[in-house]
């Protein structure tokens, strides 16, 4: 269970002090090597039972989505 972020990103940083996982890097610390901000998987629960905080944080529609099913953590 993860979201993934999007190259829909701008960049912004809204997200990733939103994290409590602290699962969310910048593109600089991508592990993957991808010019993209990065979720960790072992570590971003989706939040538990709640709407995924960074999503929420989040200006850009669709933006992040939830890996299994690719589908927007928020649709408007
Ligand atoms: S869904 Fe929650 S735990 Fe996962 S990256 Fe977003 S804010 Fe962090
Ligand atoms: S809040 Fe959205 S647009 Fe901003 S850095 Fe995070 S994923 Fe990218």
């Amino acid at each position: 269970m993860a979201v993934k972020i999007t190259d829909t990103c701008i960049s912004c940083d809204a997200c990733l002090d939103e994290c409590p996982t602290e699962s969310i890097v910048d593109n600089d610390e991508n592990p993957t090597g991808e010019d993209i901000y990065f979720v960790n998987a072992d570590t971003c629960d989706e939040c538990g039972d709640n709407v995924p905080a960074c999503a929420e944080a989040c200006p850009t529609e669709g933006c992040i989505i939830f890996a299994d099913s690719g589908e927007p953590c928020i649709e408007d």
